[in-house]
This record gives C-alpha cells, structure tokens and sequence, in this order.
C-alpha cells in the first residue's frame, strides 16, 4: 500500500543519511525520501521517537527445511525473520538432503513464496552431498537461483577442492561463505579450550582450530582471487590474521554473531547447553577484539548464525547437545542495548553491519532506502524496553543463552516490498491479531 512515513529518524548508510527525513512509499517502492515531502494524498503514519532503517539482512541462518521441521521451518523461520526486523535471510545449505540440487533449491524457493515473508536467498552446497570430497554442480545451483556457496556446519577439508570451488564461484560471480574449522585439531571439543572447559572437565575446541582454517581461505583467495566470506569469526586470533590479510591486500569479507559479541565462555557455567555453540565461546580478550574490528569494519557485518534445535535435543547432555542458537528475534535489540547503548558502536555502524553490508557481499538488492529501492525497511523503537522470552518466539527454536536480558530497540514494523509483515510483534498470517493491530495502528496514523 501507498505511505507516507513522518517524524521519524532516518539511517541509511547506503546513501549516507541519518536525520528526521520522511519516507514516500508507492507501489512497493521508495518513492521519495527527503527532509519534507509537502502534503501528499496517502495514508500518513506518524513515527515521533522511531528509527527508520533499512531492512535488516542476515546472510547466515539455518531453516531447517526440508528435513529437520521439527527444529524449524521455512514458514516459521521466516516469521522470526520479519519479528526480528529481517527483511531477507540467506539459507545454508545442510539441510537434509542438502541444497546440492536445482530440486532442492526450486523447493526452498516455493516455500518462501508460500510464506511470503521476508525474502529467502537460498545458499548452495559447495561440495555433493557436503560430504567434502567433489563440487556440488554449482553451475546448475547458480542458475536455480542460489546467492552464494557453503558447506556451513562443516568446513571443505580438502584445500585443492576449495581452491577450486572459489574459483568455479568467482566465474559464477558468486561468494563462497567458508566456515572455517580444522577438524582434526576441533575434533572431539565441545567447547572453548580454556579455563572454564577445564574446569567443567570438558573437551576444548582451540582457538587455532579455526585460525588455521581463516589463514588457509585467505591464501586461497589471494590464489583463485575469489569472493572469499569468513563466517562467524570468534577469536582474536583469527582477527590479527584478518588484518595481516588487509595489509597484505587480500580482498574478504567477514560476519560475527551477536552471542560472540556479548558471551565469554563464562556462559557455559553451569552446563548450559544454550550457550553451547560452533565455534564456541571464547574469552574476554576475543570479545573485545570481535568488537573492536567490527567498530573498524575490519569484520563488516553482524550475521546470526541462527541454528533453532528443539527442546528435548538441546536438554541432552552438555557433550550430545548439538551445537547453536536461536538468533533472529534478539540480534538486533542485543547489539543496540549492549554496543550503541553503551557507546561501543556507533547506531550507523550497527545498521550498515545489518544491512548495507550483507546486501553487498551476497550481491543482491536491499540494504538501502534510495528511491528506486524496493521498500524494505524496518521501523526501531529505542527506548521500549522488554525482557526477552523465548516462549513468544515465532522461531520453534527457543534455544538462546539471552532468556530474559531486558533490552531495548525491538523492530516495531517490518515491511517487505511495502507490504508490512510485522506490526508490534504481531507477524502477518502468523498472529490472529495481526490486523486488527495493524489496522489500529493505521486508522490511529502513528506508531
Ligand atoms: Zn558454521
Ligand atoms: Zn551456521
């Protein structure tokens, strides 16, 4: 529907704007975007106190489908998506069977049209099967539609074949999305290798388990001269590797995850298996480096890494409970309570971490509200506080370390191509309340 959105704060680092603007959306698009638009004959929603963003991008989360919907689906999944402010997700590939096939990724795309929700770019295999021994056939996935290449979960052992999978991308024009893991030194570890590990008599995952992974991708990628993405990076190790490799004029990108910016190892206390994850917690010093160099754009871009797992699954012991986070329906109230609020990040940083920047290394549309752009944006309310409670998350996955932090800056409106999704927390054909709410909050003109 036509809108016009007014008195709120604009943030688009795309175009470099931060400031009262207001925002002209006609036939799903931005159709003007200035300081003052004069009277115009649509719907007016009155934003006094709100942020104005555009939607959010996460280049990394787990839907589940097909094969796992008892953990989540693509319907729910997405429903998480629009409550968390997403206005697109991009899926990894180890689903079962994996997206190694055009059937596979022509399914995915059909569900996501069914839920018409947030937008979905699915990811491809890199290797067949993601067994690690030969390329999926990425040319065939490239054409069914996918946005990049991973075999997340696992990293490709074989350093010839991921040599050649950065280069076949690179003739696609496409990223490959590595998860950097030795799996001979991660082998057996369930957590960081620390003190706290020790402690707890738990097997430690070293932090050159992954170090060794990024230095070998970033050789890589200066060999094949491919679109190398570092998923997410979790030690000060790895950073100074990243900015021996900046120095060194290798070109990648990299992604960190909302709970490696704000745990320590401390979180597994306890045996919490919510709080057990790969790669896992590490320690204040790897915190801090995570920050800095996502304040630095050193690391350009916030992903969550959301790995919903059911209940009874994640209630096993702390050695069989697998790995991962339900992520999509807190990232961006943690970061902004935790780093703009405290002044570790700046909020422009923040936004160009959730949304300029994945929309440029998965090389598609969005992360922007120049007009032309498709209007997808998200509207912020920073002062709202609220506790987090995984029981009202859309995601089936209620497996998060964050169960009642109180923050603040929840996504109060997601709209996707100007058709909102998302209003209060009421997600569209999801809540029953969905329209009545929505069309309260219209009929009131302000939000
Ligand atoms: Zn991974
Ligand atoms: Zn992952």
């Amino acid at each position: 529907m036509d809108l016009l959105l007014r008195g709120g704060i604009i943030i688009d680092p795309s175009c470099r704007r931060e400031g009262p603007m207001e925002l002209l959306i006609q036939s799903g698009r931005v159709a003007a975007l200035a300081p003052s638009l004069g009277p115009v004959d649509v719907p007016v929603l009155e934003l006094a106190g709100k942020i104005v963003l555009p939607g959010l991008i996460d280049l990394h989360v787990h839907l589940r489908e097909p094969g796992e919907e008892h953990k989540e689906t693509i319907a729910t999944g997405l429903a998480a998506a629009v409550a968390g402010g997403f206005t697109a997700v991009a899926c990894m590939p180890n689903t079962s069977p994996p997206v190694d096939s055009r059937e596979t990724v022509a399914y995915i795309r059909e569900r996501a049209a069914r839920a018409d929700l947030a937008r979905v770019y699915p990811l491809g295999a890199i290797t067949a099967g993601q067994r690690g021994r030969e390329l999926a056939p990425m040319a065939e996935l490239a054409e069914a539609g996918v946005k990049g290449f991973s075999d997340d979960g696992r990293p490709v052992p074989d350093s010839m074949l991921m040599l050649r999978a950065l280069q076949s991308a690179r003739a696609l024009g496409l990223p490959v999305l590595s998860h950097c893991e030795d799996l001979s030194l991660a082998a057996g570890g369930v957590a960081h290798g620390g003190g706290t590990a020790a402690r707890l008599g738990l097997p430690g995952i070293p932090a050159a388990a992954e170090a060794v992974a990024v230095a070998r991708d970033l050789l890589l990628q200066q060999e094949s001269g491919g679109l190398l993405h570092l998923a997410h990076i979790s030690s000060r190790l790895s950073v100074s590797l990243l900015a021996w490799a900046r120095e060194a004029g290798i070109r990648f990108s990299a992604e960190v995850t909302p709970h490696h910016l704000l745990l320590t190892e401390q979180a597994i206390e306890g045996f919490n298996t919510n709080a057990k994850m790969n790669p896992p917690l590490r320690q204040e010093e790897d915190r801090q480096a995570l920050c800095e160099a996502l304040c630095s754009g050193l690391i350009d871009l916030v992903a969550t890494d959301h790995a919903p797992h059911h209940q009874k699954e994640k209630e096993k012991d702390f050695m069989t409970a697998p790995f991962g986070v339900s992520g999509l329906e807190t990232a961006f109230p943690l970061l902004f309570t935790h780093l703009v609020e405290r002044g570790v990040l700046s909020l422009y940083r923040l936004v160009e971490a959730f949304s300029t920047a994945p929309a440029r290394v998965l090389g598609v549309a969005g992360g922007t509200l120049a007009p032309g752009a498709a209007a997808d944006l998200v509207v912020i309310d920073p002062l709202h506080r609220k506790k987090v409670q995984k029981e009202n998350f859309f995601s089936l996955g209620k497996n998060t370390p964050f169960q009642d932090w109180e923050l603040q800056g929840y996504p109060v409106l997601t709209m996707v191509g100007g058709d909102v999704k998302m209003c209060r927390g009421e997600v569209k054909s999801c809540s029953s309340n969905f329209l009545p709410v929505w069309q309260g909050v219209l009929k009131e003109g302000r939000l």
